[in-house]
């Protein structure tokens, strides 16, 4: 690579500068030159509007009909890949070019969870009002790190997260912020437990005697965080369920006990409301007794079922929550807010900035008196995400959720009493949320086939889970688009198999 040229480099650094010491390694003499191009090189404001609107329209037709898509992608590994280029191009392309491909290229192979007919995992829906507010997102791509590098977005969340706080009827002194992910969430929860147990892990590292416990149904994100918070995986436990599949408070107790007894120390516990397998409910306030008596920081993981809280009717799910030192709910999986928006809460902030502030020069701030969310995390650089959240409370409200939760749950009901009611099947779980789980009498082999014959045409997606040992598919109720049609059609696919 060329260096700089002696005269572009003595221009550069200005006459105090020893003449031939190096600047600059690259060769910036095109970019002086006067046909360089043109001063803004983005995409034309002309050109912009016309395929703004064409993607608008497309999305539009998209949200309007998406059951035309199939809602799985059906190819092998590599067909996608086999068609694309294997380098970018050198020259820009025309976007006529580029929306032509992700037409004919890119949407065959797309997964389609944005769809009335996707049942598997846990369905989420990313509504109009989100996708409008992520598009604003995208424009204004201000970085929420200090409230002083953007304090709108800084402000909007305190308080959007208020607001969730509000309509589950959790603790309003709570500190909240939005991360990407429950995964996420839950490693800043488990790192600032190790702080509270073991300040001195910020300087030397975790000991080998810290203990964190989960049920054998909680989410795989929690151990992967102990895991990475350097809780090695032998310290980890998996407290017995109930046959109900949540977490038996006695078994937990009784580890706890064993543990400090051996000269461990028990230091976290993961409780859940609605577990991904079954949307069992953990007895949150035996559990947190026991974190209180013994220390144990408490997380509850609401991941999917915190949201059910916004419900009179089911806020006892939330039942002993006040009393978590963290919670976690994402606003993307049930709150009709496109992916990425999870919800990070604390009752103990100062330990959470504890573990993760760090003073380094280029991001010092002058102002006092205001949140500087990049000290309470992992990520610096974090998205304007309470935009979309906001436009999603305010377009749907309270009661716009409310209604659209209660259909979910009915249909899920719906279905769940139809299953129960065929003597060929079994339900696997009590449907207590959007999820119904279950299993043909003839075992394990005739579910897998059973799903595999729903998923084939491309028209459903439901996933499976193993409950009691055994193969279980999961239905998840839960798109905004979804309607009662699509659960009966479901329902035909499970009985005429
Ligand atoms: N917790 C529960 C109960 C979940 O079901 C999930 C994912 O489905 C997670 C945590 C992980 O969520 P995320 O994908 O936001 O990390």
């Amino acid at each position: 690579m060329p260096l700089l040229s002696a005269k572009i480099a003595q221009k550069a650094i200005g006459d105090h500068a020893p003449p031939g010491r190096l600047v600059c390694m690259v060769d910036l003499s095109s970019a002086f030159a006067s046909n360089a191009g043109p001063a803004n090189p983005d995409m034309p404001e002309g050109e912009f509007r016309q395929f703004g609107k064409t993607v608008i329209d497309w999305i539009a037709a998209y949200l309007d009909d998406p059951r035309r898509y199939p809602v799985r992608a059906i190819g092998q590994p590599g067909d996608l890949r086999r068609r694309l280029p294997p380098a970018a191009p050198v020259e820009g392309e025309p976007m006529e070019q580029i929306l032509r491909d992700f037409d004919q290229l890119i949407m065959p192979m797309v997964t389609h969870w944005n769809h009335p007919r996707s049942f598997a995992y846990f369905s989420i829906s990313s509504s109009a009002p989100g996708i409008l507010a992520e598009t604003l997102i995208a424009a204004l791509d201000v970085n929420a790190m200090l409230w002083k590098s953007c304090p709108a977005a800084t402000e909007l969340e305190q308080t959007t997260v208020a607001w969730v706080l509000d309509w589950l009827g959790l603790p309003s002194a709570w500190f909240g912020m939005i991360v990407d992910s429950a995964s996420n969430a839950v490693l800043q929860a488990v790192v600032a437990a190790r702080q509270r147990a073991e300040p001195e892990s910020r300087a030397v590292g975790p000991s080998r005697r810290l203990v964190a416990y989960v049920s054998e149904h909680t989410h795989s994100s929690v151990e992967k965080a102990a895991m990475a918070a350097g809780i090695g995986r032998s310290n980890i436990r998996h407290i017995a369920a109930d046959t109900r599949f949540s977490m038996s408070a006695a078994a937990l107790a009784e580890a706890i006990r064993s543990d400090i007894t051996a000269g461990l120390k028990p230091f976290f516990v993961a409780a859940t409301v609605g577990t991904t397998s079954s949307t069992a409910i953990d007895p949150v306030g035996d559990i947190s007794e026991t974190c209180s008596a013994n220390g144990l920081w408490l997380h509850v993981d609401g991941a999917y079922g915190g949201t059910f809280g916004v419900l009179p009717e089911c806020r006892h799910f939330l039942d002993g929550v006040e009393r978590a030192d963290s919670f976690v709910v994402n606003p993307h999986k049930l709150m009709m807010v496109p992916l990425d928006c999870s919800l990070f809460f604390t009752a103990a902030p100062e330990m959470v900035r504890a573990a993760f502030a760090l003073e380094v020069e280029y991001l010092k701030t002058d102002v006092h008196g205001a949140i500087d969310y990049m000290d309470y995390g992992l990520a610096l650089g974090r998205r304007f995400r309470a935009l979309k959240l906001w436009f999603v409370m305010r377009y749907f409200g309270r009661e716009g959720l409310v209604a659209i939760l209660r259909r979910s749950m009915a249909m899920a009901a719906w279905l769940g009493e139809r299953i129960s009611g065929d003597a060929r099947f079994d339900l696997a779980a009590p449907v207590n949320m959007g999820l119904v789980c279950f299993r043909s009498r003839h075992g394990n082999e005739a579910t897998k086939g059973l799903m595999n014959r729903i998923n084939d045409g491309g028209v459903f997606f439901v996933s499976h889970t193993v409950l009691a040992g055994k193969f279980t598919i999961r239905v998840a109720i839960g798109n905004i688009r979804t309607e009662w049609q699509d659960v009966e059609r479901l329902w035909d696919a499970i009985s005429k198999q």
